[in-house]
């Protein structure tokens, strides 16, 4: 028997024309997120297999799985090569051996329609060798504790009871590269994820501003970015000095206008990262209402600058719904350590919630911010997060 990991992508089936392409990145994705761990991977009638992957490695293999995009369903199961009732039976026998349960139910599958029994006949028949080598146990069809699942192919078969749930959407780079405006709070790791599931590929941005925010917010970002790497790759996060266009906008500009020409120029040079590195769209953390930069009239002045979609997973999600997701992905953790970001410095008292356009417009020429963007641009640093915990460490 060899114990081999059953890969299903049951969404990517959907794709008809376009799978072979999905399929290669999933590989791709795999592959490289698996360097270093021997095993071998080949496909089969919609399946992908893991096999002869070590047993000391096996459950961090399986982990890794089953946090890559593009997988539905994850299976551990054996490979047999020879699919004789006989042998089905015997290495039955051996894998129930050190398993506790005390209902469960024998499904089978069987491509192999030459093969001389039918799948209900298969499955009464390895009910019944279950039954006679465990005792106290008895057959639950409609809610079986366990299940036992024996697909035959041609030339094998395989047998398997645990299955887990995969984190689905597609492999990531399928839709090509967004830029990620992360900052330290709750909400932008999870619109990072939640793109990466949908398949982008991510960069991310982030805005700091010393002496005003501290080396730990830093540290925070990237290390939510190093969380997030470890549902795709390794993520570069381009960190652009804000502080001289924040304190010059502080210093001109009324006050209840901070935040909304801040983000305008978060926006634009959000757009020219984006640009200068292919990435096709902004993703954000913003929902609608949840401050005064999130209402309707402020998103549609603040989105104004930029000419690409600006993507918001999280447009439409509660509070508390975005914090569940964070708690699943571990995020969460990390997101309330109590670090300031850039946009909870120099908050006004009453920052405007219906911002007017033309004002905005009169604002900034207060201030030379073609050049200040300028110089933020040509000064930022790129650092590559992984999947470690090298920044989590320095909190
Ligand atoms: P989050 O939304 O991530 O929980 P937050 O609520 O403090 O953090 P907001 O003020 O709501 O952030 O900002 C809305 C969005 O703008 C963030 O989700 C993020 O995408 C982006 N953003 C805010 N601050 C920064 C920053 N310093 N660097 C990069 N992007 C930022
Ligand atoms: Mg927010």
């Amino acid at each position: 028997m060899n114990k081999v990991i059953l890969i299903k992508y049951a969404e990517l089936n959907t794709k008809k024309g376009n799978i072979g392409m999905f399929l290669k990145q999933l590989k791709s994705n795999l592959l490289k997120r698996l360097e270093g761990y021997s095993f071998s991977l080949t496909f089969d009638k919609g399946r992908m297999f893991l096999k002869d992957i070590l047993e000391e490695d096996f459950s961090s293999v399986l982990e890794i799985v089953c946090k890559t995009f593009g997988i539905h369903e994850v299976v551990v199961g054996y490979e047999l090569s020879d699919t004789s009732i006989d042998f089905l039976s015997s290495s039955l026998v051996d894998m129930i051996s050190t398993m506790d349960f005390n209902t469960f139910k024998v499904e089978c599958k069987r491509s192999d329609k030459s093969y001389p029994m039918t799948s209900l006949e298969i499955s009464k028949f390895l009910g019944g060798v279950i039954l006679k080598n465990k005792s106290s146990i008895h057959v639950d069809v409609k809610n079986p504790e366990i299940t036992f699942y024996v697909e035959i192919r041609q030339t094998y078969a395989y047998l398997y009871s645990s299955i887990h749930k995969g984190i689905g959407g597609y492999p990531v780079g399928t839709l090509g590269k967004g830029l990620l405006m992360l900052s330290g709070g709750i909400d932008s790791p999870v619109s990072g994820y939640l793109a990466m599931k949908r398949g982008v590929k991510l960069e991310a941005i982030y805005f700091e501003s010393p002496p005003h925010t501290s080396i730990e917010a830093k540290n925070k970002v990237l290390s939510l970015a190093n969380t997030l790497a470890s549902y795709g790759e390794t993520i570069k996060v381009h960190v652009i000095l804000f502080t001289n266009i924040q304190e010059a906008i502080y210093k001109n500009i009324p006050h209840d206008y901070l935040i909304t020409i801040m983000r305008r120029m978060m926006y634009r040079i959000a757009a020219r990262i984006a640009y200068k590195n292919r990435c096709k769209i902004l993703v954000n953390g913003e929902s609608i209402g949840q401050v005064a930069s999130q209402t309707l009239s402020s998103m549609s002045v603040i989105n104004e600058v930029v000419h690409m979609p600006v993507i918001r997973p999280v447009a439409c999600f509660d509070k508390l719904e975005i914090i569940d997701i964070a708690k699943k992905i571990g995020t969460y953790e990390t997101s309330i350590l109590p670090y300031e970001d850039c946009c909870t410095i120099f908050v006004p008292e009453h920052p405007v919630i219906n911002p007017q356009l033309e004002k905005c417009v009169e604002y900034e020429n207060l201030i030379p911010y073609e050049a200040l963007i300028r110089e933020a641009i040509e000064n930022a640093e790129v650092i590559k997060s992984d999947n470690t915990n090298e920044f989590l460490d320095l909190l």
